[in-house]
């Protein structure tokens, strides 16, 4: 049987599986990732080979590497161009190393789309040809697959749904703009918006807290603490800003809400609701259905998976 190899070379974590043309993943390996070009290479390489060595001891064979990556990049040529996370890798032809080392066909996608794949594929967007994806992590990342193709934008630089703007005067932001969607519902959002408010919830349990996580937050929110309500009522009316124009414009089939933030769904998705109803034109904002994502953590490998398996030549390579 034929498996693929399939990476999501994140900021923090570096991950590996074997996956087959189902999304069902045969084993994975995954490590810390290392901080310079040479050591992240060298570690995506002994990943490749201890899953590679697995495939084999099953008698599975192992033609294609997918690789999710943080990046703004060059899908076609392999080349990562910009990757804030994880700046080694700047300028890096990553396909072509990594097959001179491997013998096998590589193929990149930013991690924002692979997730996007990974979720119509394999996820909760099963069965659904135009969608959004939204992963609400440490940043805002997002995909855009219409009429089952992913939309890239000329430059390659698309679905950056993080960078709409949401509130004109507000936070500034990585990007150089302000009041950006990503400084109102990612993760890094929650732990700011609950510092700026808490001020005036004295009684709150976030009140003196001296280190936050946007899960201590949530579990406050579960709770009823009134200060992480206020700021989960934020981070989803902001949301429901972005994802309502969003809807006007692309009149999605799906919009799929992922990455660790979107745990807080039940706290957040009713404001989120609200806004489309009162901004989306009535015929999208009914059409389009917000799914919470299915795959976790996982969705970018098994969209670099799907992607290495749609794009790898038929030729019989020589495998590892
Ligand atoms: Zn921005």
């Amino acid at each position: 049987m034929k498996v693929v190899l399939a990476c999501d070379l994140g900021g923090t974590n570096l991950r590996m599986a074997l996956v087959d043309k189902d999304g069902k993943m045969f084993y994975q390996s995954r490590s810390e990732t290392p901080k310079t070009r040479e050591e992240i290479i060298r570690k995506i390489v002994s990943l490749a080979e201890e899953c590679s060595y697995e495939a084999r001891r099953v008698g599975y064979e192992v033609n294609a590497l997918g690789i999710a990556a943080p990046a703004t990049l060059n899908s076609e040529k392999g080349i990562i161009m910009k990757a804030p996370n994880v700046p080694a890798l700047d300028g890096m032809p990553i396909c072509s190393v990594l097959e001179n080392e491997l013998k096998i066909q590589c193929f990149l996608e930013n991690d924002a789309n692979a997730a996007a794949i990974g979720e119509q594929n394999f996820g909760s967007a099963r069965g659904f040809n135009s969608i959004v994806m939204v992963t609400l992590g440490t940043g805002v990342g997002g995909g855009i697959i219409l009429d089952g193709k992913l939309w890239r934008g000329i430059d390659g630089t698309a679905g950056e749904i993080g960078h709409i703007t949401v509130e004109p005067m507000g936070a500034s932001c990585g990007c150089g703009s302000r009041g950006c969607l990503e400084q109102y519902s990612s993760a890094s959002a929650i732990i700011r918006m609950t510092k700026e408010f808490r001020c005036d919830y004295p009684r709150s349990p976030l009140y003196s807290r001296l280190f936050l996580t946007a899960k201590d937050v949530y579990e406050a929110g579960k709770q009823g603490d009134k200060l992480a309500l206020k700021v989960f009522e934020q981070m989803g009316t902001y949301l429901g800003i972005g994802l309502a124009g969003l809807i006007n414009v692309l009149n999605p089939e799906a919009i799929v809400i992922g990455g660790g933030a979107s745990e807080g769904w039940e706290l957040f998705i009713p404001y989120t609701i609200e806004q489309i109803r009162k901004r989306a034109y009535e015929e999208p904002a009914q059409r389009a259905k917000l799914l919470k994502a299915e795959l976790g953590e996982m969705a970018g490998v098994l969209g670099a998976a799907k992607i290495a398996f749609d794009k790898m030549k038929s030729v019989a390579t020589p495998g590892i």
